[in-house]
Parts: structure tokens; C-alpha cells; sequence
């Protein structure tokens, strides 16, 4: 994890915002849904992915997590059978 030395508020509705410069660095775009998770007694945020990075399959049954992506069934053998 890398320190920003960024710090910021959290307002009376517990909203906080993520400086424009991070958004940018990391491609967040208004609009854009973000995925909260806990990390021991981190609040992690990151982009929310609902489908396939390779082929955009968007069922949820056949998606798997690899290295915080999202990759189907289809695509993820089709890797296998790369090697
Ligand atoms: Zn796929």
C-alpha cells in the first residue's frame, strides 16, 4: 500500500472525497460505481467490475476473481490452455 500524505474529512453524512488527482491517476470517472471493502482496519475502494475484463461476460455464476479482476470461466480457460 502507498501513502499518499493526502488527508481528508469525512462530512456529517459520512461522505469523504477522493482528490481529483487519484480519481485521474487511476481512470475513475464521474459516474463510475465503486466497489467498498474492508482490509483488516482499512476501508479499501476501487472500481466496481461487473463483468469479464477479456470478453465483458457479465454472468455472475461464471466470474472469478484473479489479482482483483474479474475474469469468466470461458476466458480464464482459454488462458490455461495458453500454457
Ligand atoms: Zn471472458
Amino acid at each position: 500500500m502507498k501513502t499518499t500524505g493526502m488527508v481528508r474529512k469525512f462530512d456529517s453524512l459520512g461522505r469523504v472525497v477522493v482528490p481529483a488527482e487519484i480519481r485521474h491517476t487511476l481512470g475513475y470517472k464521474d459516474g463510475d460505481l465503486m466497489e467498498i471493502l474492508i482490509e483488516g482496519d482499512y476501508v479499501v475502494l476501487r472500481k466496481f467490475q461487473s463483468s469479464c475484463m477479456f470478453c465483458t461476460n457479465d454472468n455472475a455464476e461464471e466470474l472469478h476473481e484473479f489479482m482483483g479482476k474479474k475474469i469468466c470461466t470461458n476466458c480464464l480457460k482459454k488462458m490455461q490452455n495458453m500454457i
